[in-house]
């Protein structure tokens, strides 16, 4: 069984109910919400998110709640070293976005690591570590931190698997910290997706195949390492279908979620099409 589905819209008045039903009209068993705005920090009370009526509904139709990612917003931003205030406040909606999580009963939460903005990769680095660790030592739920790899675009932190290794290391709870591969993000940072066997080696070697907590499954409109992150649809960049099926259908992955977060075609989502065209390009 593959676990396969695409980021959906989390909107009023349905929530989560609104976002499963979306998931399965592309034919997924597994999504990706953000809790509200991707770019801003307005959230709607928990209350109303519609989490039982989801429930009863992932019931019926046996979609495991495992199976819901939450991804957090992309101004979080715990590297930064050179706007305190603007830290703090990552590090306090982090902390609420993680509480979200548990409330929604999801497992894993996504986040971008964060920019250094020119301060530097070491000072960035340790700002990250410190905010983690703020935001875990004050936290009693299970829900785990996937760390994502970058694109390397800009000042971003997290483009080679040796600085998210770097940061895990000094995390006071590394059981509560993962990683959430985006294999656009890894060939735009020069990765090799063609040798799939030589980078689940370098990733196991590195972080540990069973930290990988989510996929993010994109093609890429750019050439291998040019550093630029913008998605492109399955089989229509430069990583191609095949690469992207091998990850999908990899055996020692067979348990990781794997999320599509390719862009809309003609104002229209191209999930279900793509999510069939993946299932059977095993
Ligand atoms: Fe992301
Ligand atoms: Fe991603
Ligand atoms: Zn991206």
């Amino acid at each position: 069984m593959i676990y396969l589905g695409s980021h959906v819209s989390f909107k009023a008045p349905h929530y989560l109910l609104g976002s499963i039903q979306e998931s399965l009209s592309y034919g997924a068993n597994a999504c990706m919400i953000y809790t509200g705005a991707p770019s801003n920090t307005k959230r709607v009370p928990v209350e109303r998110f519609q989490i039982e009526q989801a429930f009863d509904l992932m019931k019926q139709v046996g979609f495991d709640l495992q199976r819901i990612i939450v991804h957090a917003p992309y101004l979080i931003n715990l590297a930064n070293t050179v706007q305190p205030d603007l830290f703090d406040f990552g590090v306090r909606f982090l902390q609420s976005e993680v509480q979200r999580t548990a409330r929604l009963h999801a497992s894993t939460l996504v986040l971008h690591p964060g920019c250094h903005l020119k301060a530097g990769l070491q000072t960035g680095i340790d700002q990250i570590v410190k905010g983690l660790n703020q935001v875990l030592d004050n936290d009693s739920s299970s829900v785990r931190i996937a760390l994502e790899t970058m694109a390397g675009k800009g000042t971003e932190i997290g483009f080679e698997f040796s600085q998210l290794k770097m940061i895990l290391e000094r995390i006071h709870r590394p059981d509560r910290i993962g990683f959430c591969l985006d294999t656009c993000h890894m060939h735009d940072a020069g990765y090799d997706l063609q040798d799939t066997e030589g980078l689940l080696q370098m990733i196991d070697s590195q972080l540990g195949l069973d930290r990988i907590l989510a996929i993010h499954i994109n093609d890429s409109k750019n050439p291998q390492g040019s550093r630029k992150d913008r998605h492109a649809n399955i089989g229509k960049g430069c990583i191609g279908l095949e690469a992207l099926a091998r990850m999908v259908h990899h055996p020692v992955l067979q348990e990781v979620t794997k999320i599509l977060e390719t862009p809309y075609i003609e104002k229209r989502p191209p999930y279900k099409e793509e999510i069939a065209l993946l299932r059977k390009s095993a």
